[in-house]
């Protein structure tokens, strides 16, 4: 009987969910809206709802034999509880494996969302065949997984690889995490705006009009068609982040660097500046070998990341 898990991303907007086969394969998929009030009993009844209606879908003759949930949270993986959700704060300090599994009859997995993105790219993605690897999530924040030795590091409190919060500028912008200059004030789709609004003062003959409503979409846009501070903001994107890469290929010495998420689109605008920071300052060798590849997964990442944790509890 062929073997598959039922594997789930929470957002804070969505809730994703898919039926996952022992090579990776999507077999079936669903999606929900987190329910605007996010708590606990609705965001516990969508998800049972979503699993309930996958299972139902799924053709008969297959065995569900786990399930895996990707949180955007501080977890503690071992025990199945969500530490600390700033999207989902009514889920805080929730044994949320414990509840699901009690629901749906099923062993069940957490993770945090940009481990579990890092687990899926090395089983399935772009950072498939390398023991060391780093993968960044450069969406509305910025999420980092690690892997390390082929397995991932989560740290004693489970908050390893929150590249998010590496400081980039030691008298930066505030962050939300309560320090400052952080590398998601830098490189993310948020910082991508909060940046052209800075910038615009220099650059008065810009077209981007940073009064009104502004998406990092718009700025993308302008920065394609040859808007110079548009141009501006994404190389100073990729100075950041090449800055960061620089500290983390020193301490990690890893094979590959997997760099994902909707702000990633803009790759070719950032990433030779983001290369270029990183080689002037990481030690030669590291640097030398060091791949920056972009993701291979897209919205899948975090999906086959805990799909392949269940497969393996
Ligand atoms: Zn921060």
């Amino acid at each position: 009987m062929k073997k598959l898990v039922l594997a789930a991303d929470l957002g804070g907007t969505n809730l994703r969910m898919a039926v996952v086969g022992e090579d990776g394969e999507i077999l079936h998929r669903v999606r929900g809206t987190t329910p605007p009030n996010r708590t606990r009993g609705e965001v516990l009844g969508l998800i049972q709802d979503l699993a309930a209606q996958c299972i139902r879908e799924t053709n008969s003759g297959t065995v569900i034999s786990g399930f895996g949930i990707a949180a955007p949270a501080v977890v503690d993986q071992s025990r199945g509880v969500i530490r600390a959700a700033p999207n989902l704060p009514d889920l805080n300090g929730f044994a949320i494996s414990d509840d699901l599994a009690e629901r749906l009859k099923l062993p069940v997995i957490l993770e945090n969302d940009a481990t579990a993105a890092g687990i899926g790219e090395h089983w399935r993605g772009a950072s498939k065949g390398f023991d060391t690897s780093i993968c960044l999530t450069l969406g509305t924040g910025v999420g980092g997984g690690l892997i390390v030795n082929g397995q991932p590091l989560r740290g004693i409190d489970g908050t390893a690889g929150e590249v998010g919060h590496v400081c980039v500028e030691p008298f930066g912008a505030p962050c939300g995490c309560g320090s400052v200059g952080c590398l998601e004030q830098y490189a993310s789709a948020t910082a991508v705006v909060r940046m052209a609004r800075l910038l615009k003062a220099e650059y008065p003959s810009s077209e981007i009009d940073t009064d009104g409503v502004l998406t990092s979409l718009d700025i993308y846009n302008a920065a394609v068609n040859g808007d110079a501070m548009a141009i501006e903001v994404f190389r100073l994107f990729g100075f950041y982040l090449g800055v960061a890469i620089g500290g983390l290929v020193n301490v990690l010495n890893p094979e590959v660097i997997v760099i994902g998420g909707g702000a990633s689109d803009a790759w070719p605008l950032f990433i030779d500046t983001a290369r270029d920071e990183m080689v002037r300052r990481a030690f030669r060798e590291p640097a030398e070998r060091v791949k920056l590849v972009r993701a291979g997964l897209g919205d899948d990442a975090g999906i086959l990341g805990v799909a392949k944790l269940a497969f393996q509890s």
